[in-house]
């Protein structure tokens, strides 16, 4: 189903912290080719000992991405299983997590954020005509493999990366700790339908135009719960119209969220009307 690589092949270098139910490294991956040894920097993505039960799911993040092909979806080059460990081994993305990007990030212009907003429209699209649900789009699942420069024609370039674990798995703990991220629906039947990902879509704007700000941040659990209860909404940017594509993705009743036809056609929108008087307004909430 999935490539296996040996894990005598894989080099281990820094560590880059945690995630759900994972330690991260960087390292190195070689491999012969027409008798030439090359070596490729990737990411180790390792599954937490004491959730060793996951591997199914876990692996099935991995086989998901490595089956699909999309510029803009992170490659994940296969698996490692060595004595006890999960090893889940993907491309290394030179920029990293687009929230900690825009947080240390002093101005990024409204065009680049469009831009990003655009690609991942296009990813989400890609998706829903194959007809697969990803459950785990946020800014931090957004890498930056190309900063670009928004003064000149240099666009940045942004992938999508795998969903991890399965929610069922992850536990109610997790799962209500992704709100604002993961769409209310979930957290009764968590299942993912790719009506989920048009709201996690509409939070990753959100976050994207408020500089990696992390929504809902400093509630506890309850809160956040009570957040959904109350059927209460993030609150809404200066752009009247990015605020209403934000609202609609974000609609508690998922029938009545766009389709990605719709969201790529309103960004391209955005895009045109992103005239100095935008721009503007943009700047002052900065
Ligand atoms: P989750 O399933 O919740 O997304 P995870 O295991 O993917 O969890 P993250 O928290 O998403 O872990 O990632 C941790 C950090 O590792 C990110 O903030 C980012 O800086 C870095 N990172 C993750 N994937 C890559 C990658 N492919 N290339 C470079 N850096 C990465
Ligand atoms: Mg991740």
């Amino acid at each position: 189903q999935f490539h296996m690589i040996k894990h005598e092949d894989l080099t281990w270098g820094e560590s880059l912290g945690q995630g759900s139910f994972t330690h991260i490294f960087r390292g190195h991956k070689t491999d012969q080719r027409d008798e030439v040894t090359h070596t490729t920097e990737v990411l180790l993505k390792v599954l937490d000992a004491n959730h060793k039960n996951c591997w199914e799911s876990f692996f099935e993040a991995a086989s998901l991405m490595s089956q699909i092909s999309h510029k803009h979806l992170l490659l994940v080059y296969g698996i490692s299983v060595h004595k006890s460990k999960n090893i889940m081994v993907q491309e290394f993305v030179k920029h990293g997590a687009l929230d900690l990007y825009l947080k240390k990030s002093m101005s990024v212009s409204v065009s680049w954020k469009l831009d990003v907003a655009k690609q991942l429209a296009c990813a989400l699209n890609f998706l829903e005509e194959k007809n697969i649900a990803h459950g785990n789009i946020c800014a931090k699942n957004l890498l930056l493999a190309r900063e670009g420069d928004p003064s000149s024609d240099n666009s940045p370039f942004i992938k999508l990366s795998d969903p991890g674990t399965s929610m069922t798995l992850l536990g109610k703990d997790v799962v209500l700790d992704r709100i604002p991220w993961v769409a209310p629906e979930v957290l009764d039947t968590l299942e993912i339908e790719l009506e989920c990902d048009k709201w996690s879509f509409g939070t990753t704007l959100w976050e994207i135009f408020n500089n990696g700000e992390a929504p809902l941040q400093g509630l506890d659990l309850i809160q956040k719960q009570q957040f959904y209860e109350h059927f209460s909404n993030l609150p809404a940017l200066e752009w009247t119209e990015l605020a209403d594509l934000i609202a609609q993705c974000m609609q508690y009743q998922p029938e009545l969220r766009p389709s990605c036809r719709s969201i790529i056609r309103q960004v391209n929108s955005l895009i045109t009307s992103g005239n100095t008087q935008v721009f503007a307004i943009c700047l002052v909430q900065d």
